[in-house]
């Protein structure tokens, strides 16, 4: 008999995981809670198969051999308890791709921030290195489809730690871990152990032959190293110490220990800032791994335009610098982008908080801020953090007000800088659109 795998969520990866397991001969069915967006929904009709939304039907979920949970749906779930109370097996999307990937090699990036970034650019160096590459997972095309219908050597995959959840035996050639800073700590019970658990997932299967790419700065991945052993080979990166391996930063060098070796200056590097050049570390060491030559990877580091709703430039206006860096989502990448200001800050903060802890940016504030825009249905946080910090705290309910508000505010030679560090769902319907908004407010400025 065909074993019937059952699918929660369709979204990107749901879809794209029922549509591999179609074609690997599973009998499949997805249910979704809510309603699918007419694309999948054709996809799903158009392939046959069979799927539900609006709601879940017990008797057809719970006769599965096996369930493929998608990464949105949380474990505290009602189905999904009942389904780990009779002990019916979860994969995640994750696991699915690597039972059917052949012998395609896999570079796996998470960590709390930066994936997107060193994700892009490690495809990008792929590429313009003559590689037959796929830039899949959470930043586009779901790997399960990739897979299912354009089946290539080497997968770059961004992976968030939900994704790591769920896998057994699921193995990167090449892993990357950013770094590790809380958010997301709602989904895991508000405990950073768990949070830092799922993350050192993703070297859990890795054996000698593959390799590991960290953060040797950040103090989290540092002090959680050695009680999650892994059996790849270690590569650090760093800007504090010297490294013998991986690569590190010296004096505005780059210094790449890896393979035939490379120094760049980090003047020539396409994306700015202190964030960008660790995320380009990882991304020049990754490359080098899957063989790419150390020219292709100077020319592909500095040539890599940036993506948008990080660190984007929109305009100048009248002297005023306007920066979206919407998707800064949480304390630590908003630190990074302020740390890489120049100019005296009008900051736009705010939204949905996943229980930030503004401690960490006051001392950054205290030195880069002169006016913060609260952008949020509730400030008060942000508020008392501040208050005593920053004399001109002023509060706005929509993108336009925000960035009215924050061009009355500023001067010539200052940089309005849209980096919330809180989720963006109160006032819009994602980071996107948050940012989005505000490019639109600074052009009609
Ligand atoms: P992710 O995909 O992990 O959310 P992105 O690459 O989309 O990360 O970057 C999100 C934001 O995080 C950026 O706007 C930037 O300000 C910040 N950021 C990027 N890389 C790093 C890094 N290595 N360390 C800390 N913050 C970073």
């Amino acid at each position: 008999m065909k074993k019937r795998i059952v699918i929660l969520g369709g979204g990107e990866s749901g879809v794209g995981a029922a549509l591999l397991c179609k074609q690997q001969g599973y009998d499949v069915f997805l249910s979704d809670g809510g309603i699918l967006k007419d694309s999948y929904r054709n996809e799903l009709i158009e392939n046959n198969i069979e799927f539900e939304d609006g709601l879940h039907t017990e008797e057809k979920i719970l006769n599965a051999d096996e369930i493929l949970k998608s990464p949105g749906i949380s474990n505290t779930n009602k189905l999904v308890q009942e389904i780990r109370r009779r002990s019916i097996p979860i994969i995640s999307e994750m696991e699915l791709a690597y039972r059917h990937k052949g012998e395609s090699k896999i570079i796996g990036i998470t960590g709390s921030n930066g994936k997107t970034t060193t994700t892009s650019l490690i495809y990008h160096i792929c590429k313009s290195g003559g590689l037959n590459c796929a830039l899949v997972g959470n930043i586009g095309v779901s790997i399960t489809k990739q897979i299912a219908l354009d089946p290539k050597p080497l997968y770059v995959v961004e992976i968030s730690s939900f994704q790591l959840d769920d896998i057994i035996s699921f193995r990167p050639d090449v892993a990357i871990l950013t770094n590790i800073t809380e958010d997301h700590l709602d989904r895991y019970d508000h405990n950073f152990e768990k949070y830092i658990a799922a993350k050192f997932n993703i070297v859990k299967n890795q054996t000698e032959q593959d390799f590991f790419i960290y953060n040797a700065d950040d103090p989290v991945t540092v002090k959680y190293l050695n009680q999650y052993p892994f059996h790849s080979k270690p590569l650090p990166i760093s800007m504090q110490n010297e490294q013998s391996k991986g690569a590190f930063i010296n004096n505005g060098l780059m210094k790449l220990k890896h393979g035939e070796g490379l120094s760049m200056s980090i003047y020539d590097f396409a994306l700015k800032g202190k964030h960008n050049q660790y995320n380009t570390m990882a991304a020049a060491v990754a490359s080098s791994l899957v063989g790419i030559r150390k020219d292709r990877i100077r020319d592909a580091v500095s040539s890599f335009e940036s993506l948008a709703h990080r660190m984007e430039k929109v305009a100048t206006v009248r002297g005023i610098d306007f920066i979206n860096d919407s998707k800064a989502t949480n304390v630590n990448s908003t630190w990074f982008a302020l740390e890489s200001m120049e100019k005296p800050v009008t900051i736009i903060l705010g939204g949905v908080d996943k229980g930030n802890d503004y401690e960490l940016l006051k001392d950054m504030v205290q030195e880069k801020v002169k006016t913060i825009v609260c952008m949020g249905i509730d400030n008060a946080k942000i508020h008392a953090a501040f208050g005593g910090v920053v004399k001109n705290i002023v509060d706005a309910v929509s993108a336009e007000e925000a960035v009215r508000k924050a061009y009355s505010l500023s001067e010539k030679g200052d940089v309005v800088l849209l980096s919330p560090a809180c989720a963006s769902f109160d006032l819009f319907k994602n980071y996107e659109d948050r940012g989005d908004q505000f490019k639109k407010a600074v052009k009609e400025l």
